[in-house]
C-alpha cells in the first residue's frame, strides 16, 4: 500500500520533489487510524508539512477510504514524535511560536522601524505605543515580530495573560462562542487579557458581527491600558469592508509599515538562519540565493531549508554547483510556464485572500469574487480547459468557469479599478514569474 501511495504522491508533486522529498519517507506502522512515518530529519518534517501537509492523509483516503491522522518519526528519535495536530499546542506559551523572537529577528533599514516600535511595547506593554499596527506584505516578518513581543513580555513577565492570535481564529472562537451559547466565557476571556497579538486583521473584512466584537473587545482593554498589536498586510485606511469606527481605532497607536528586505538585509537573515541550523553557507551562495529570492522572506529562507536538506542526506558541504542544481527553481528561465498556483498566490495576495479559501468550495463574496477574477486570468494565461480550470477551484464545472469569464469581461468595462487592478495582476505575473 505504501508503494502505492508513493506512487501517487509522485505523481501529485512531480519528479524531482518526489525525489529529494518523498523518496527516503518510509511508512512504520499504521495504528488506530494514525500512520506513522518516517522522515530522515526535521527538515523533512517541516518541508512537508509547510508544503503538502495533507499529502499523505489525503492520497490514504483516495486509496483505501478510511481517514488516518499522520505521526512524523524522525529517524533514531523515536521518542520525540509529534503529531501534526498536537504540534500546534502543548509547546507553546500562550500559543506563541518559540522560534519567533527579538533575537532571531535580522533588522534592516526595510524593518527597522517596525523592529524598534515592537520593542518599546515589549518593554513598556500598554504604555509605549497602543495599538501598535503593524503592517506589510506576505512573508515579511509581521507574525514574527508580533510573536517576539509576546515571547519577550512573558520572559520578563510570565504573569501576563498574553494571547496570540489570528482574526480568522479570533472569528471562529466568536461564532462557535454564539453556537454554543458560551459568549459570557468568550468575552471573559479575551477582556481580560493583558496583552492581546492580532495576526492577519485583514481577514475580518466583511464579517460585521466579528468586526463588532472585536470593536468592544478592543475598547474595553485599550481603556485598562492593556497591550494591543494588531498585523495586518495593508494599512487600515486600505482594508475595505470594516467598519470607519474600527479604522480610526487601529491608527490611534502607532503605525508601523515592514517593506521587502535589501539585499544586506537578505544575506544577513540567510547567514543567521545558516548559523541557527548549523550549516557553513559559502558567500558566493548566499549571495546567488539573496540575488534571486527579492520579496518575500520565507521563501529565502524556504530556499535554505531546501539545501540543507539536501546535504542532509548526501552529508556533502553546500557549494555554488549544488546550490544551483537543489534550487534550479531559483534560475531565471525563459520558458518557465504561468501556472495556475502562480496565478491563485498573485490574485489572493492583491486581494488579501487565502489561497486555500479560492481552492475551496467557500462561497462569500470577497471568495467568490476572488476566484472569479482568478478564473480569468488563468483562462487568459493558460492553455488549461475550462474543465481544469474549474477543478483547480474547488470543483467548479465549466459552466461556472465561462460564467465567471463572461462575467469579470463584463464587470471590467464598468469598474475602472477592477480593470487596473486585473492589468497589474497580469503585468506582475508576466514578469517575474
Ligand atoms: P508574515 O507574517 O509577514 O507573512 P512571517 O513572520 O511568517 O511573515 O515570516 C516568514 C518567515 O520569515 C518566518 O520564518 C520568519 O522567521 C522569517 N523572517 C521574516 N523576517 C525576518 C527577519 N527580519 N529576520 C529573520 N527572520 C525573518
Ligand atoms: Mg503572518
Amino acid at each position: 500500500i505504501w508503494q502505492k501511495i508513493l506512487e501517487i504522491v509522485a505523481q501529485k508533486v512531480g519528479e524531482s520533489t518526489f525525489e529529494l522529498w518523498f523518496s527516503p519517507v518510509k511508512l512504520l506502522d499504521i495504528k488506530n487510524s494514525e500512520a506513522f512515518i518516517e522522515v530522515p530529519n526535521r527538515f523533512f518534517k517541516d518541508w512537508i508539512e509547510d508544503n503538502f501537509p495533507s499529502i499523505i492523509s489525503d492520497t490514504f483516503y483516495q486509496i483505501t477510504g478510511n481517514q488516518i491522522s499522520v505521526r512524523y518519526i524522525i529517524t533514531g528519535k523515536e521518542h520525540e514524535t509529534v503529531s501534526t495536530g498536537e504540534k500546534k499546542q502543548g509547546l507553546k506559551r500562550g500559543n506563541l511560536n518559540p522560534k519567533y523572537t527579538f533575537n532571531t529577528f535580522v533588522v534592516g533599514p526595510s524593518n527597522q522601524f517596525a523592529h524598534a516600535a515592537a520593542l518599546r511595547v515589549a518593554e513598556n506593554p500598554g504604555f509605549a505605543y497602543n495599538p501598535l499596527f503593524i503592517y506589510g506584505g506576505v512573508g515579511l516578518g509581521k507574525t514574527h515580530l508580533i510573536t517576539a513581543i509576546g515571547n519577550y513580555i512573558l520572559d520578563k513577565k510570565p504573569e501576563l495573560n498574553v494571547c496570540y492570535m489570528s482574526s480568522e481564529q479570533f472569528t471562529g472562537e466568536f461564532v462557535s462562542a454564539i453556537r454554543h451559547e458560551k459568549m459570557p466565557e468568550f468575552r471573559q476571556k479575551y477582556r481580560t487579557l493583558d496583552v492581546f497579538l492580532v495576526d492577519d486583521i485583514q481577514f475580518i473584512a466583511g464579517k460585521d458581527s466579528t468586526q463588532e466584537e472585536f470593536f468592544h473587545t478592543f475598547n474595553e482593554l485599550y481603556s485598562k491600558q492593556k497591550q494591543i498589536v494588531i498585523s495586518s498586510d495593508r494599512p487600515p485606511m486600505e482594508i475595505s469592508d470594516i467598519t470607519d469606527r474600527l479604522r480610526s481605532r487601529f491608527g490611534m497607536g502607532l503605525i508601523a509599515d515592514i517593506q521587502p528586505p535589501e539585499i544586506e538585509t537578505r544575506l544577513a537573515i540567510l547567514y543567521k538562519k545558516a548559523e541557527l541550523e548549523g550549516v557553513q553557507l559559502p558567500e558566493d551562495v548566499a549571495y546567488f540565493i539573496a540575488s534571486r529570492v527579492k520579496s518575500n522572506v520565507r521563501e529565502l529562507e524556504g530556499s535554505l531549508i531546501k539545501l540543507c536538506a539536501y546535504i542532509s542526506i548526501t552529508k556533502t558541504p553546500i557549494t555554488m554547483d549544488l546550490a544551483k542544481h537543489v534550487l534550479k527553481d531559483l534560475l531565471p528561465d525563459e520558458n518557465k510556464p504561468i501556472t495556475i498556483d502562480l496565478i491563485q498566490k498573485a490574485v489572493c495576495e492583491a486581494l488579501g485572500i487565502r489561497v486555500h479559501d479560492v481552492k475551496s468550495k467557500k462561497r462569500t463574496k470577497e471568495i467568490a469574487n476572488a476566484r472569479k477574477i482568478a478564473m480569468y486570468i488563468t483562462k487568459k494565461l493558460t492553455n488549461l480547459s475550462l474543465a481544469e480550470i474549474g477543478n483547480a477551484f474547488g470543483g467548479k464545472d465549466h459552466a461556472t468557469v465561462i460564467y465567471a469569464c463572461k462575467q469579470i469581461e463584463k464587470d471590467k468595462e464598468k469598474d475602472e479599478a477592477l480593470a487596473k487592478l486585473i492589468d497589474s495582476i497580469i503585468r506582475k505575473l508576466q514578469e517575474n514569474k
